[in-house]
């Protein structure tokens, strides 16, 4: 089965064809980062725009990459949600109107199944179920991988998503958009011990996140550090707010582990490539005698390899969508 996959959710344009559910053929980003830079985030209207003018040039690109044509490919599948509802739309009429001229199935994906579904990308012996952290620009989620397509969310942020909170970090200390992979670097030459930043655990709820206070705290401490007039090391910062995020992700993960008695643990998402998570995620899951999965970098961050995956596993489960497939920005993970 050759699957032909679209993303458009946020700021990068992507198409990817993936066979059987683990192979990909090829995986075309078009990164529009560079044209939101400027505004210090994603803006919504220009991301819509960029997308239309991509779309195809990625779409050819990926087939062509494949070395197959429209022809080859068994079925469409295509990110509707969760994300920019224009981004979305963009991605969504793309595919409803290649699968119509093609006489092909289509089937809409949920973006963070199909962040979840990176780690069979790599790791071709990895099956449900298993437990997924997921961290991206907009979810932190905790996710029990009961079966390909049956998630249940065991625990999410009350606020911030963890990639959002190092995004903010990242621009208070002036390091610009996207900020995630600024911190990661800076922090390699900073002290992760230097600021004891606070890492929240709420009480009752040992599976839920909170990312406003730490971030609150950084601001709080530049700011103190600026009024007594004391030079304050941006690598110690973005150290220890690294150290303190990573701090509670791996707790609270580690506790579902223990607790759901699996002996899997995958992460996902663009955060999942911080390397100080995955050293640390790594060491957990080694003391913890479980098993350990992580995508490559570029698996992490949107793609549509991620999306063919999982449109894989929906598509042989049976799902369809009809030509009245619509963007749902705020769609739930395991909806359909
Ligand atoms: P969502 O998937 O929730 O809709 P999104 O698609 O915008 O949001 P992703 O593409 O999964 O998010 O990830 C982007 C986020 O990952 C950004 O917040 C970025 O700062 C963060 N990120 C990327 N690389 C790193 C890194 N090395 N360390 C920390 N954060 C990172
Ligand atoms: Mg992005
Ligand atoms: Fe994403």
């Amino acid at each position: 089965i050759l699957i032909l996959a679209i993303e458009s959710s946020c700021d990068e344009t992507a198409a990817a064809v993936v066979k059987n559910g683990r192979q990909v053929l090829s995986n075309v980003i078009s990164s529009q980062i560079d044209l939101h830079k400027l505004y210090g985030g994603v803006v919504p209207e220009i991301a819509s725009r960029k997308h239309i003018e991509k779309i195809n040039q990625v779409i050819e690109e990926a087939l062509e990459n494949a070395e197959v044509t429209l022809d080859d490919i068994d079925a469409i599948g295509v990110t509707y949600g969760p994300g920019l509802v224009g981004a979305l739309l963009v991605g969504v009429a793309e595919a409803k109107a290649i699968a119509y001229a093609k006489k092909l199935p289509l089937v809409g994906v949920h973006h963070i199944e199909g962040h979840i579904s990176a780690n069979y990308i790599e790791n071709l012996e990895l099956e449900p179920p298993f437990l997924c952290l997921v961290v991206s620009g907009g979810h932190t989620h905790l996710v029990c991988v009961k079966d390909y397509g049956t998630y249940e969310i065991l625990g999410r942020t009350r606020d911030d998503a963890a990639g959002e909170a190092f995004d903010k970090v990242a621009r208070a200390i002036g390091l610009g958009y996207p900020g995630g992979p600024k911190i990661d670097k800076l922090s390699k030459e900073g002290d992760p011990d230097a600021i004891p930043f606070p890492r929240a655990h709420i009480e009752d709820s040992p599976y839920d996140f909170s990312f406003s206070g730490v971030k609150s705290a950084v601001l709080n401490y530049i700011n103190g550090c600026k009024m007594k007039g004391i030079e304050y090391n941006r690598a110690d910062i973005a150290a220890s707010f690294q150290k303190a995020v990573t701090d509670v992700l791996v707790d609270n993960a580690m506790h579902a582990v223990k607790e759901y008695g699996l002996n899997k643990f995958a992460i996902a998402g663009g955060v999942a490539s911080n390397s100080s998570l995955r050293a640390a995620m790594k060491q957990a899951c080694e003391k913890n005698e479980i098993e350990f999965y992580y995508p490559s970098p570029i698996f992490c961050t949107d793609n549509a390899a991620m999306i063919g995956v999982a449109a894989y596993y929906e598509y042989i489960n049976g799902t369809r969508h009809g030509w009245d497939l619509n963007a749902v920005p705020n769609l739930k993970l395991g909806e359909r």
